[in-house]
């Protein structure tokens, strides 16, 4: 059985968590973690990282760090993993789900000034498929409305977005406050895990008091005051060294992993690209301004029937190729809060957005093959 995803392992994980035990300091915030967090800060140029347990603790960090009240509006893809939203609801804020494009699963900037209201707080930005949104006018809209831009940039390790100005940044690196994960599903991983990156000075001293169960201790440990306090709300979001240790052994070998994976990309796009146009089957676009980080290979199919015939021919040759998110906007959580507004290509992509098996021993031929036999 070929199956959808597959953790990779670098061999040297168990290496670096008995270098971690060893230490005899197995909570959060040590040598690992550390080496984690600096790695990511230079090679990304991100401002401030610390380590979380997921992704979605880091949005639930970007939910209080906004400051955002009962009340207050957030706008959000419909089109993406439930924590996007999630994390905004725990503090209370009404979610204003935005559509896709209509030839990608990204947010549509263009209807995003639509929906922004006197009660609009944040924007949270998903790069679906690690392939950027479009930054230039997201950002311009966040200074003409003063809103905090979150990058839900779960899959979107080391993929970059080039600007009008010329620049290329990574993902994450763009908004004031990012989130990304290290859930065994993604490019890099340590089972369960993430990290919040703060771009915007002003959040910095408070992420790091939530990150801490609302104490001051980062500046105690710093020796920047005689005690630790109480100071704020905040939880317990930083992962044990343990965690730090196997995600260290991962980032080693990012390099290898991101050129094993574009390769994956690269060869399910060659040799599809003929293949999908008599059965009407579209492959993923990538727009001139983005990167490609080969998190995933997905196609749109013609239909729905198409869809569920293409997961039953992959099947019986032992092949597993699954959809993916059900629109926000329609779950039986949020549909009666959200109404009637009609997000169609958001619809659109529940119904026939397909995706291959994507992982770093995939045999790649293999289900190329089999999708060659394929008949309608
Ligand atoms: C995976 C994912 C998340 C959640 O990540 P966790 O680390 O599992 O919390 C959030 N948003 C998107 C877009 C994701 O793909």
């Amino acid at each position: 059985m070929i199956p959808f995803n597959k953790p990779y392992l670098s061999g040297s994980e168990l290496v670096y968590i008995e270098q971690a035990i060893k230490f005899g300091k197995l909570s959060g915030n040590g040598f690992f973690t550390k080496k984690c967090h600096l790695f990511f800060e230079e090679k990304y140029g991100f401002k401030k990282v610390l380590l979380t347990t997921s992704c979605t603790d880091a949005l639930e960090m970007c939910a209080i760090l906004s400051n955002i009240q009962p009340g207050d509006e957030v706008i959000v893809p419909s089109f993406t993993f439930v924590s996007s939203a999630l994390a905004f609801i725990r503090v209370g804020a009404k979610i204003v789900f935005v559509d896709s494009y209509r030839d990608h699963p990204n947010m549509d900037s263009n209807m995003i000034e639509g929906l922004i209201t006197s009660k609009t707080k944040a924007i949270v930005a998903v790069h679906y498929a690690g392939v950027a949104c479009d930054m230039d006018c997201i950002m311009e809209l966040a200074e003409k409305y003063n809103l905090v831009v979150i990058e839900d940039a779960a899959q979107a390790i080391d993929s970059f977005y080039t600007g009008k100005d010329g620049k290329k940044r990574a993902l994450g690196s763009i908004g004031h406050l990012a989130a990304f994960s290290f859930h065994e599903t993604k490019n890099i991983i340590s089972g369960e895990g993430g990290m919040l990156v703060i771009n915007d000075e002003r959040f910095i001293e408070r992420s790091e008091v939530i990150w801490e169960k609302g104490t001051n201790r980062a500046k105690f440990f710093r020796g920047e005051i005689n005690k630790y306090e109480w100071v704020d709300i905040g939880s317990s979001f930083l992962p044990s060294e343990i965690i730090a240790a196997f995600l260290w052994a991962q980032i080693e070998n990012l390099e290898e992993i991101q050129k094993r994976r574009l390769k994956i990309w690269n060869t399910y796009f060659e040799n599809l690209k003929e293949w999908v146009k008599p059965l009407n089957i579209k492959t993923p676009k990538i727009p001139k301004y983005a990167t490609n980080n080969a998190h995933m290979f997905y196609l749109e199919c013609a239909s729905l029937k198409q869809r569920a015939s293409l997961i039953e021919h992959l099947k019986k040759n032992k092949i597993l190729a699954v959809t993916h998110y059900v629109s926000l906007h329609s779950s039986p959580f949020y549909k009666e809060i959200h109404g009637r507004r009609d997000l169609c290509n958001s619809t659109y992509f529940t119904d026939r957005l397909l995706r291959l098996p994507f992982y770093y021993e995939l045999d790649v031929d293999k289900v190329i093959n089999v999708l060659n036999q394929y008949e309608e």
